[in-house]
């Protein structure tokens, strides 16, 4: 981002955070799955299960979470704690998810059991793998994904190794993804308590956080001129959060939700709409806007997919 478009962006955004009530967004969101507990132990439990399974359509991820959550009656750490897997197979009986088997969610169940009984909760293991000096939280999350992923998936799949239905719960920053789950429950984890995110990890400071790089996040950052990547990578997540250090350098996720959800609201469709585009507050920093509602003339920008 140039310095010019920093000067033009940073009042808007501000504004545009502050105007916002992103807790009403809360029940679109799938963060309001771990805002069911008050346990922070269940809390980093049902984040990291929501966070895992939270892509494509919010009402079937979140009737995914929902069985496996009632199985866990209640109480998802004690059940944790506890977990057998021998006596809990039966009950997974028909519990899956698009690229996820019944298999790959069982042992995803059993992993998160395992991290359980020999950390004692989730949190305490990703901060035991934190280091001050690292420039963001990429390598502890490729630290933490490896210990995840090392322990013996046998008792789930009958042999060693991870399928490609468990290895999607367990995307790495090492493998270059954007990683884009895991770094949705680590700002749910790690920003202040806000009413959205819960602040649990004091340990681990916010400006290390990626932004979490949705298919909303990745147009609207690029409409507003915040990368000029091409392709959703980890790479173009760390450009975006890198341009909203220019607006808070020490909370620069602070702005992730309330652009997410004015995508996914529709507030900010995919469809040029110059009505939206006129009524929208971040137009005068938005280059697909100005364009939309006749300011300015040129190209449309390139299309980009994400899964
Ligand atoms: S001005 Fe239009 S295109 Fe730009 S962010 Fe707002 S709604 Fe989206």
């Amino acid at each position: 981002m140039t310095s010019k478009q920093k000067e033009r962006l940073a009042p808007l955004i501000k504004s545009f955070f502050q105007s916002h009530p992103h807790a009403e967004r809360i029940k679109a969101d799938p963060v309001e799955l771990p805002h069911r507990y008050t346990d922070p132990r269940e809390i980093e439990l049902v984040g990291w299960l929501a966070a895992a399974l939270a892509y494509g359509r919010v009402d079937l991820f979140k009737a995914a979470v929902e069985k496996i959550l009632a199985l866990m009656e209640g109480r998802p750490y004690s059940y944790l704690a506890r977990f057998d897997p021998v006596r809990e197979r039966p009950r997974f009986k028909g519990i899956y998810y698009r690229l996820n088997s019944t298999d790959d969610l069982f042992c995803f169940i059993y992993m998160m059991s395992r991290v359980v009984q020999r950390f004692g909760s989730v949190g305490a293991l990703f901060r035991s793998l934190y280091r001050e000096e690292e420039e963001d939280l990429g390598p502890t999350l490729s630290r933490f994904i490896g210990i995840v992923s090392s322990i013996d998936s046998r008792p789930v799949y009958g042999k060693k190794g991870i399928p490609d239905g468990l290895r999607q719960l367990l995307s790495s920053p090492a493998q270059g993804s954007a990683c884009k789950r895991m770094n949705l429950y680590l700002r749910w984890m790690v920003r202040p308590s806000d009413g959205i995110d819960f602040g649990l990890w004091r340990e681990v400071p916010p400006g290390k956080l990626i932004i979490p790089l949705d298919t909303h996040i990745v147009r609207i950052s690029r409409y507003l001129g915040l990368t000029r990547r091409k392709s959703p990578d980890w790479k173009m997540a760390k450009e975006i959060t890198q341009s909203l250090k220019a607006f808070d350098p020490l909370d620069p996720l602070k702005y992730d939700f309330g652009l997410c959800h004015l995508g996914i609201s529709g507030a900010c469709p995919i469809e040029r709409d110059r009505e939206k585009c006129r009524a929208c507050s971040l137009l005068d920093g938005c280059r697909r806007g100005r364009r939309a509602v006749g300011a300015i003339q040129g190209l449309p920008l390139p299309s980009i997919t994400i899964s």
